[in-house]
């Protein structure tokens, strides 16, 4: 696989040669380390000014347009747009795919993450249009987003045109990676009044995303911190720990061999450690995501220098482009299916839980819309529960994960009778509609609702437009829906309303 990556870097290496013997030989100032100009970024021996890194962003969106578009995921406490970039690529096969999120900087002096996320970007594009096997496979299986400055302000904070006045804080000076709801302390572990705006921003795009793999790159050592923060591994480890050990192994063995002898070795030998056993964190995103969201997250620590001599980072990218990619790649690897109402064949946000494995939300939800899930997990054989109220659980017993492959297992859920008591109305008065799922007629039954009587009731569709209204008669009002098609109804009297299946 190094090969492909390998031959498509070499017209990237022929471009940036040049400067890497000028970069070396010349005494920088730092005026002489900021990029001006895109072209001038494009050869990456320079650090963006902010108006250049925006327009970098904006023209990988209009350079590929049918490959990539521009999200924003918030504002800064300075008004300073927070970008993320969504790679999804042009095939329409897979519509349903594993999210992966990269994020850097959250730390504003912490460098290296920036730069090797751009070139990450303009390397995964260039290669996709221009057809490299391993970045089309892995872009077709894996949406990918990819932030490269979780933290402007920090990072400008002497202002748009340098980052050698860069701050580890917010313009507040809130340490952002201090300020997420911790496992342990709760809210506001850092004891700040507020989130910050660029919090806030990160919580609400990893709850409507729901990525599965992320990783969050900082600079100060070398070396790869896996969950959790807040706990040394004698008082919790990830159910998943393993697997995570597992994909470190995987990013450091993807390092070239011409990396120095000491990279990756300062904090432990291996390259990775379990991040309350080097130092614990308090309101971190790594633990915030991994715990309140599902996801799994690690965190980089690229190079021992905050803010990278400008004549090292093409070495770094050398060193890390490829390590980079390789744990993308894990998303292609794992369990992943459709969870669906047996009648109706609509997916169903259900708790996809490994028996015997999975504890303190190590388990993932499918997806409201679609029923799509994505669990990462070690090969090996293994028992799923897939449940959701008013739904009977499944269990998949003996199911085979093998190494380097997805294993598809779809699931189709059938409707509890017995959970009745889920359709009574809102008020808690009782009315029921019975059968459900229906197929000629349903009876509303007004059990002790006689105020309901002489009202109108309507019924719409799952598009919530009417299909049906009448009257009240009496205690059983039969109501003929041989006409509906099949799916999902929901019927209302004033401001009640239940769902019914028809059949
Ligand atoms: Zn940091």
């Amino acid at each position: 696989m190094l090969v492909y990556f390998k031959r498509v870097l070499f017209c990237f290496i022929i471009l940036i040669q040049s400067n890497i013997v000028l970069g070396q030989n010349s005494s920088e100032t730092k005026n002489e380390s900021m990029a001006y100009s895109v072209e001038e970024m494009l050869q990456w021996d320079k650090y963006p000014t902010f108006e250049v890194y925006d327009s970098l962003m904006r023209g990988f969106a209009l350079s590929y347009p049918t490959l990539c578009r521009l999200d924003t995921i918030g504002f800064s406490e300075q008004g300073r747009l927070i970008l993320s970039l969504i790679i999804k690529g042009d095939t329409i096969e897979k519509q349903y795919k594993p999210k992966f999120f990269y994020t850097s900087t959250i730390h504003g002096n912490e460098l290296t993450g920036y730069i090797m996320l751009l070139r990450l970007t303009q390397y995964l594009l260039y290669s996709y249009q221009n057809q490299d096997e391993r970045i089309k496979s892995l872009i077709d299986n894996v949406d990918i987003y990819i932030n490269p400055l979780a933290n402007p302000d920090g990072t400008y904070f002497g202002g748009n045109n340098s980052v050698f006045e860069s701050k580890r804080y917010n313009s507040n000076y809130v340490d952002l990676n201090r300020n997420f709801p911790d496992i342990v302390l709760g809210d506001h572990p850092d004891n700040e009044t507020y989130y910050q705006n660029e919090t806030l921003a990160f919580m609400l795009y990893s709850q409507e995303n729901k990525f599965s793999l992320s990783a969050n790159l900082h600079t100060g050592a070398e070396v790869l911190n896996y969950p959790y923060d807040c706990y040394n591994s004698i008082e919790k480890t990830h159910a998943d720990r393993d697997w995570f050990i597992d994909i470190c192994n995987v990013f450091m063995d993807s390092m070239p061999d011409n990396v120095p002898s000491n990279f990756f070795k300062d904090v432990s030998s291996l390259g990775y450690i379990n991040g309350g056993n080097w130092y614990k964190v308090y309101g971190g995103r790594q633990d915030y995501t991994t715990y309140f969201n599902n996801t799994r997250e690690i965190t980089f620590e690229l190079s021992n220098s905050y803010i990278l001599p400008t004549n090292q980072l093409n070495n770094y990218w050398n060193y890390l482009g490829n390590s980079l990619i390789s744990y993308i790649e894990q998303c292609k690897k794992g369990l992943e299916g459709f969870v669906r109402d047996s009648l109706t064949g609509e997916g169903l946000k259900a708790k996809v839980f490994i028996e015997n494995h999975d504890s303190f939300h190590s388990e993932v939800y499918s997806l409201e819309e679609g029923g799509y899930y994505y669990r990462p997990i070690l090969q090996g054989t293994y028992s799923i529960t897939y449940s959701l109220e008013g739904y009977l659980p499944k269990t998949i017993t003996n199911l085979e994960i093998y190494p380097h492959q997805m294993k598809r297992q779809d699931v189709f859920l059938v409707k509890d009778e017995n959970s009745i008591k889920d359709f009574k109305d809102n008020n808690n008065d009782s009315f029921y509609l019975y059968p459900n799922p229906a197929k000629g007629y349903v009876v509303l039954d007004i059990e002790k609702g006689e105020k309901y009587i002489g009202k109108e009731y309507r019924i719409l569709n799952s598009l919530s437009m009417e299909v049906k209204k009448g009257r009240i008669v009496g205690r059983k009002t039969y109501i003929d829906i041989s006409e509906f098609k099949s799916g999902v109804y929901i019927f209302s009297i004033n401001n009640s309303s239940i769902k019914f299946i028809k059949q």
